[in-house]
């Protein structure tokens, strides 16, 4: 019945599998029919903490019951406590609270642009920002400006100026491409969307010294590698590096309310001032309540540890299935990509041949499976995953 309200009522931007869910408890989610499946997308990482967290659906409804909405004309309770723990999480000394994780990065560009300006003296309106291809950062009309996938430019230009494209994963690249007039590099630490694709390691060390030598900021993206999914709280700590900023998003609301936000040291963030920027529902209380509890629940349950220490069984598994099927297994943590040779058709059949299994994931780019499954995922969950897979790719 929904299914068909959709088709007659909405927009047809999505192609979604064939089931409707209608129950979420931890990894296990339930459809129309009752029949039980494990979620190993995790809403594209914002199930990290999995579906209905007891401790974050306690603090939302505590929340619910005292005031949800303020706007930041005003002063709430809940959002001092949890800017702390984001900065003290985060390492950041500021963070600026919106809703979407496309939100969290235009509030980066533009803080990074007026640096630009303000700082580094760059000409009124000629801030370059250098980006890779294959990004995923979000729809909005800057953010697609400078995406290399068609589909998500077609029709919809003119397009945002000032952005630099060079290949993802080739540091001398980027350095190549800084002029003067350079304020930021602007990357995920792994892309997601493209299909889980990993730049070569050192990557982001090279990044940072490019960045320092030139006096250009870096900005990483860590909207789905970030909050413990790549068995680090954070992606960039693979590399024991620390940018100049991040946006964080998805699983920062945890699972149950969108929360997002921009984070930067003090100079950075000075940026703003009164006026300059801002969102009606960013920071709100109920956001705050939930986004401080799902933190909260991410230390106390040491969900980043417990992404690596699956995410190692899991890929293990993978490899020992030697599928003549798959042509690579990649990620860290819980954000695995299983990339198919083309003679074996379509990533999505197999997916839907998983989905009949009791196994939820979704395909990227054709050829990739993407698993990411919520983290508090237990290894016989895995177990029984694989046991789907293998029937599946062997
Ligand atoms: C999902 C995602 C975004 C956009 O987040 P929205 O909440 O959908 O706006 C941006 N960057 C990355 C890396 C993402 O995975």
């Amino acid at each position: 019945m929904s299914v068909e309200q959709v088709e007659r009522f909405g927009a047809h931007n999505y192609h979604p599998l064939p089931v409707t869910l209608v129950r979420g408890e931890g990894v296990w989610v339930w459809d129309d029919h009752g029949r039980r499946y494990l979620d190993m997308l995790s809403s594209y990482s914002a199930l990290n903490h999995g579906h209905r967290h007891p401790k974050i659906v306690e603090a939302m409804k505590a929340q619910l019951d005292r005031v949800t909405l303020t706007s930041r004309a005003f002063h709430n309770d809940q959002l001092g406590p949890f800017l702390q723990k984001l900065s003290e999480i985060s390492g950041f000394s500021r963070a600026l609270p919106m809703n979407s994780g496309a939100e969290a990065v235009e509030t980066g560009l533009k803080a990074v642009r007026k640096w630009g300006y303000k700082v580094k003296g760059v000409p009124k309106d000629k801030a370059e920002i250098i980006v890779v291809t294959d990004n995923f950062h979000g729809r909005t009309i800057t953010i697609i400006s400078y995406s290399t996938e068609t589909q998500y430019r077609d029709g919809f230009g003119p397009f945002t100026p000032g952005f630099v494209v060079v290949p993802y994963g080739d540091a001398a690249a980027i350095e190549a491409a800084i002029t003067p007039n350079t304020v930021a590099v602007h990357v995920e630490p792994i892309q997601g969307e493209a299909g889980v694709v990993e730049p070569p390691v050192g990557y982001l060390r090279a990044l940072r010294q490019i960045c320092d030598r030139h006096n250009v900021l870096l900005f990483l993206d860590e909207i789905q590698t970030g909050l413990g999914r790549t068995g680090k709280m954070w992606a960039f700590q693979h590399e024991d590096i620390r940018p100049d900023c991040i946006a964080v998003g998805k699983a920062l609301g945890g699972g149950l309310y969108p929360v997002s936000a921009f984070c930067a040291d003090d100079a950075l963030m000075a940026m703003f001032t009164p006026g300059d920027h801002g969102s009606t529902f960013g920071g709100n209380p109920l956001a705050a309540a939930v986004g401080l509890a799902a933190l909260q629940v991410l230390e106390e349950e040491g969900l980043a540890e417990q992404a690596a220490l699956r995410g190692a069984l899991f890929r293990q598994r993978l490899e020992a299935l030697k599928s003549p099927k798959v042509k690579e297994v990649r990620g860290k943590g819980l954000l695995i990509g299983v990339e198919l040779f083309v003679e074996a058709g379509p990533a999505r059949g197999y997916c839907l041949e998983l989905m009949k299994r009791g196994v939820l994931c979704k395909d990227t780019h054709g050829q990739v499976i993407r698993f990411a499954p919520p983290l508090v995922i237990t290894d016989e969950e895995i177990e029984l995953a694989m046991a789907a897979v293998a029937e599946v790719l062997t």
